[in-house]
């Protein structure tokens, strides 16, 4: 079987890879050094796309359309870019088998690719309800949502099943823009979740509560409190109905699930240190194998504001530690030191007319400020996170651009607030300040 020799290998060809690509190139890079390995059939894109733009119903986003770097306002890098570069896209290609002290990857097909410098940017893989056994959830038009392929086999079902019955099962970030694509699809939609509101590991119920009135009055209808136990389908394996825990039965022509993530570290495992489901690195993303680098979502790294540990799996920190990972690779060959990562948690969603971003640390007490009437023609309001007198986290819903960078500046400053009514009565006033 064939063998490929590069000095760089990116392992996985999603947002961190193609980020990586283009530090290399900027840093310089030869022709034949660099190749991405990855199991989808195109070249890197952002990702985010697939649960918003790419599900509209007109004018929906398509690649090239937005493949990396768009996403953050760069060039975008199509195909021949790679070509021009002498960067080998090796698409398709699924590796099965990683020999980190041999410093060679094997692919299902049998190719052998050896590397001087790995970067493994394998990203997630979801959650699936079949993983628990839930009865009848391999049935057709039970969707999950990571690469591009699964876009398009909902795309195919929303156009299939027109007019018809979705239930959404999970109530994150997933579950609340699909809610939104479904519905802008003219799908009667259901949202199923256990918790007591929507994206609890980041929102609080004062935030969720305007988000479920927003999607009620939006016609979306959202039961809390239960999950879907099982699922019956037709005689053609199509899903039909879900069954929840609590007894009630929802029909459904399509459910799309998203319950959550895990980073694809499994290749590796005792190969290299783990630490928090993910794989251990320093401040410039080596691992504990020096030839080793891990960036994206599968990265446990020290998050210097924080002074801790931490995996983060959202775009923003994809592209910049894929950033930070080859700026030191090529620091180190030319002898030039590299700071430290210094990373600010950033996070956002858009769905509908929505959209919020939120900054830094979700810890601490909190106060809501702002207009957050889901009635209103123009909702804008926000959250701080306060702790130890300081606030460190901030969350704004329909913020303007200087108004974001407001908020991210007082996460990243944490600025003292002692009153938290005054806090409150100030609201966005005091981030606009700082
Ligand atoms: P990925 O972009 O997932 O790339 C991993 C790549 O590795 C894929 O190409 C995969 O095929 C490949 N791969 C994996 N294993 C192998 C293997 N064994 N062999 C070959 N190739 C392999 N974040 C936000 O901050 N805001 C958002 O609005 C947002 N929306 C999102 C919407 C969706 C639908 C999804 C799925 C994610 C969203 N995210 C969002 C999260 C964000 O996209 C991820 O954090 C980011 O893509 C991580 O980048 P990555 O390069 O680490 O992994």
């Amino acid at each position: 079987m064939a063998e490929k020799s590069f000095k760089y290998v990116i392992l996985g060809g999603g947002v961190a890879a193609g980020y990586a690509a283009r530090e290399f190139a900027k840093q310089g890079v030869q022709p034949g050094e660099l190749a991405i390995i990855s199991k989808e059939a195109v070249a890197p894109y952002e990702r985010p796309a697939l649960s918003k733009a790419y599900l509209f119903p007109e004018g929906a986003a398509r690649l090239p359309g937005f493949h990396v770097c768009v996403g953050s306002g760069g060039e975008r890098l199509l195909p021949e870019w790679y070509k021009e570069k002498g960067i080998e896209l090796i698409l398709s290609t699924e590796i099965v088998k990683a020999d980190l002290p041999a410093n060679t990857l094997v692919s299902a097909a049998g190719e052998t690719f050896k590397y001087q410098i790995l970067i493994i940017a394998t990203g997630s893989t979801v959650i699936k309800l079949t993983d628990f056994g839930v009865q009848g959830a391999d049935a057709k038009n039970i969707f999950y949502l990571r690469e591009i392929d699964d876009a398009d086999k909902l795309v195919e079902a929303i156009k299939a099943k027109k007019n018809g019955k979705a239930v959404i099962v999970g109530g994150g970030y997933i579950g609340l823009e699909l809610g939104a694509a479904l519905k802008i699809n003219n799908l009667d939609v259901s949202m199923v979740y256990p918790e007591p509101w929507c994206m609890p590991r980041l929102f609080t119920s004062g935030i969720a509560a305007f988000y479920e009135g927003y999607y009620a009055n939006k016609g979306i209808k959202i039961i809390k409190g239960t999950v879907a136990v099982g699922f019956n389908s037709d005689s053609n394996g199509e899903v039909k109905e879900v069954q929840l825990k609590d007894g009630r039965v929802l029909e459904a022509d399509i459910v799309v699930v998203g319950v959550g993530g895990r980073p694809l570290t499994a290749l590796f495992k005792g190969q290299v240190e783990e630490e928090m489901g993910g794989i251990k690195t320093d401040a410039f993303f080596k691992t504990s194998v020096p030839t080793v680098y891990a960036v994206g979502d599968v990265a446990t790294f020290p998050l210097k504001l924080y002074n801790e540990l931490r995996r983060v799996e959202h775009v923003d920190h994809a592209r910049k530690s894929a950033e930070q990972a080859v700026k030191a690779i090529k620091g180190l060959e030319k002898g030039q030191s590299v700071d430290e990562y210094d990373y600010l948690p950033y996070f956002y969603s858009r769905s509908f007319d929505l959209a919020w971003q939120f900054y830094g640390d979700n810890v601490g007490d909190t106060v809501l400020f702002g207009d957050n009437n889901p009635q209103s023609p123009k909702p804008k309001f926000g959250s701080y996170w306060i702790k130890d007198g300081k606030v460190v986290g901030a969350f704004l819903e329909g913020g303007s651009a200087e108004e974001n960078q407001a908020i991210a500046k007082v996460a990243k400053l944490q600025p003292k607030a002692e009153n938290l009514d005054a806090l409150t009565k100030e609201g966005l006033a005091f981030a606009c300040k700082i």
